[in-house]
């Protein structure tokens, strides 16, 4: 078995998510990806969409999408999310398989400061989407990492938030399917 973990907040999620995710289908033609939305985060950057509602909107649009399964681990969870706490729950349970942890060139450039990084790439392979304004692996870690030649998506949740709160159109920054599930879950209540 292989699987890809994809973890974030998907505070929406978004294009970008939804591109890379396929973009990663395509090349490593895994037998699930597995997205792990985060819990909600302790004070300082707080989530517009709770934990929970996150997972659900994960959720209902996953039933359209073979082979993508939405993970409530750590959400259930009220310690900090660490991927390696995470990865180490998914080897126990198929020790056997073989993991990518699936990250946006931004995290890499950030990837030495995630906790346990060199365990991360002892037990799992990275792969790596660009990002416009991302970076670079460390070189132990790019050792233990695939490429994807994604087309770069100049779009973030930070800015589709704004455009919540402002009431503004979301064209082209997040799937039809996703919008639809927004406005259903009245999380577009502000609209315009
Ligand atoms: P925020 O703006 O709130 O920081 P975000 O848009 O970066 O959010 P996350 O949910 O934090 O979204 O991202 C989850 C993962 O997806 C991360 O590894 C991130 O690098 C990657 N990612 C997000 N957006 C893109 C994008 N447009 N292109 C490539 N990778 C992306």
């Amino acid at each position: 078995m292989r699987y890809v973990l994809f973890g974030g907040m998907f505070d929406p999620p978004h294009m970008g998510h939804m591109s890379i995710a396929r973009e990663a289908a395509r090349l490593l033609n895994p037998d699930k990806i597995i997205w792990i939305p985060s819990a909600n985060p302790p004070h300082r950057k707080k989530a517009l969409i709770p934990a929970r509602e996150r997972f659900l909107i994960l959720s209902e649009w996953a039933k359209n999408q073979p082979n993508n399964e939405i993970s409530s681990f750590e959400i259930g969870r009220s310690a900090p999310g660490y991927t390696i706490d995470t990865l180490s729950y998914y080897k126990d349970m198929d020790p056997d398989a073989e993991y990518f942890i699936l990250i946006g060139s931004d995290q890499a450039a950030c990837f030495s400061q995630w906790k346990n990084w060199r365990t991360i790439v002892e037990k799992a392979n990275l792969c790596v989407a660009g990002r416009p304004g991302g970076g670079e692996l460390p070189p132990e870690a790019a050792a233990r990492a695939v490429y994807l030649d994604n087309p770069p998506l100049d779009i973030s949740s930070t800015e589709i938030r704004e455009k919540i709160l402002a009431g503004q159109d979301l064209k082209g920054l997040v799937e039809p399917e996703i919008y639809s599930i927004l406005l259903d879950r009245k999380i577009l209540r502000g609209l315009r």
